[in-house]
């Protein structure tokens, strides 16, 4: 249970498992604790809290026992009541024990706090202020107390730099996200395809071969000479292909598209796009249409490349504006809707 004193602990002791410090191994001959550094550490980080047992039950010896008010202290003349944090009461031994000086204690002549047996003269809790006020027990205290107020600041450290990493992380997605959508944004307001012959990016390179890949990816190439953000990203695409071969053809097509869709550069994503950008666009054409008196709605069918009939749907309305005392007939074209065959 107890490791070298170099090593972390590996086995959870009892002591920890059953928040009862009287569990702790002792040295048979002079009564000390025996710990390893990383037993102590682990310890000191759980805090005294853990070990205390305040609710009790308290379990007599010599028909008497602890009483839970001796885990308070009162100050002075003020009344004013402050927890003895050092005090654990440990129920395998039904005794007290004081925590940091079982820790850092150096002295031989060990009081009954310190000890194998613990502390169980609850005829006396005198003795407790006693032990409290004594120059060892300061010291130790001082030195436990500065322990944890040191584990607490590299928690602390640790933790806002990894808070500083994920803020980066979320920003710089958030600068590629905000430029792919503007690009999108462009070609589908100019009526220009997005998709080209042939899509990879590291054809892109290749001027021997001079493959379309396509007004998007054209555009985020011409983007990257620019911009520090999207060549940053473009070159981290094109270093990682997500051709590693761990996996089955399965997996692997899998893993491709995964890759594909954390570029943001995958046709899917595109239409994902473009599909939210529509919604948009539709819902707010809609609002002004709903607030106009005069409406009539326009459908034509025609048949797409495929022969299939399709209806646009347009709605002209008078839009008047009595602010500027303006009125304007617009025509806003809807969608199509694909018609059922006969
Ligand atoms: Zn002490």
């Amino acid at each position: 249970m107890v490791d070298d004193v170099e090593n972390p602990i590996t086995v959870i002791p009892e002591v920890i498992t059953h928040h009862d410090i009287g569990l702790l191994i002792f040295d048979k001959n002079i009564g000390e604790p025996v710990m390893s550094d990383g037993l102590k550490t682990e310890i000191i980080k759980m805090g005294s809290k853990y070990f205390q047992n305040t609710e009790g039950p308290f379990l007599p010896t010599n028909n008497r026992c602890m009483n839970k008010s001796w885990f308070k202290k009162k100050l002075g003349n003020c009344g004013e009541e402050v927890t003895r944090s050092w005090l654990v009461y440990s129920p395998s031994k039904k005794s007290a024990f004081c925590i940091c000086c079982l820790i850092f204690s150096q002295l031989n002549n060990q009081t009954a706090l310190e000890h194998e047996d613990g502390f169980t003269q609850w005829k006396a809790p005198e003795r407790l202020t006693a032990h409290e006020n004594a120059k060892n027990h300061r010291q130790c205290f001082t030195q436990w107390k500065e322990m944890e107020r040191n584990f607490a600041a590299n928690k602390g450290i640790i933790d806002a730099e990894l808070q500083t990493q994920i803020e980066t992380g979320k920003q710089k997605w958030r600068n590629v996200l905000k430029r792919i959508i503007h690009c999108i944004k462009f070609l589908a307001t100019q009526n220009l395809a997005l998709r080209g012959h042939r899509e990879s990016l590291s054809t892109c390179d290749d001027e021997s071969e001079p493959n379309n890949v396509g007004n998007f990816l054209g555009f985020i190439k011409l983007l990257a000479i620019f911009d520090p953000n999207i060549n940053t990203h473009l070159t981290h695409i094109k270093n990682h292909p997500g051709t590693t071969s761990y996996f089955s053809p399965s997996v692997q097509n899998e893993f491709i598209h995964l890759m594909a869709t954390t570029s943001y550069f995958s046709p899917s994503v595109q239409n994902e796009f473009i599909h939210l950008m529509a919604t948009t666009v539709r819902q707010s054409l809609l609002r002004s249409i709903r607030k106009s008196k005069y409406y009539d709605l326009m459908f034509d069918s025609t048949p797409d490349q495929a022969h299939h009939e399709q209806m646009s749907e347009v709605v002209r309305y008078v839009e008047v504006d009595f602010e500027r005392k303006s009125v304007r007939v617009r025509e806003s074209f809807l969608g199509f809707k694909r018609m059922l065959e006969a």
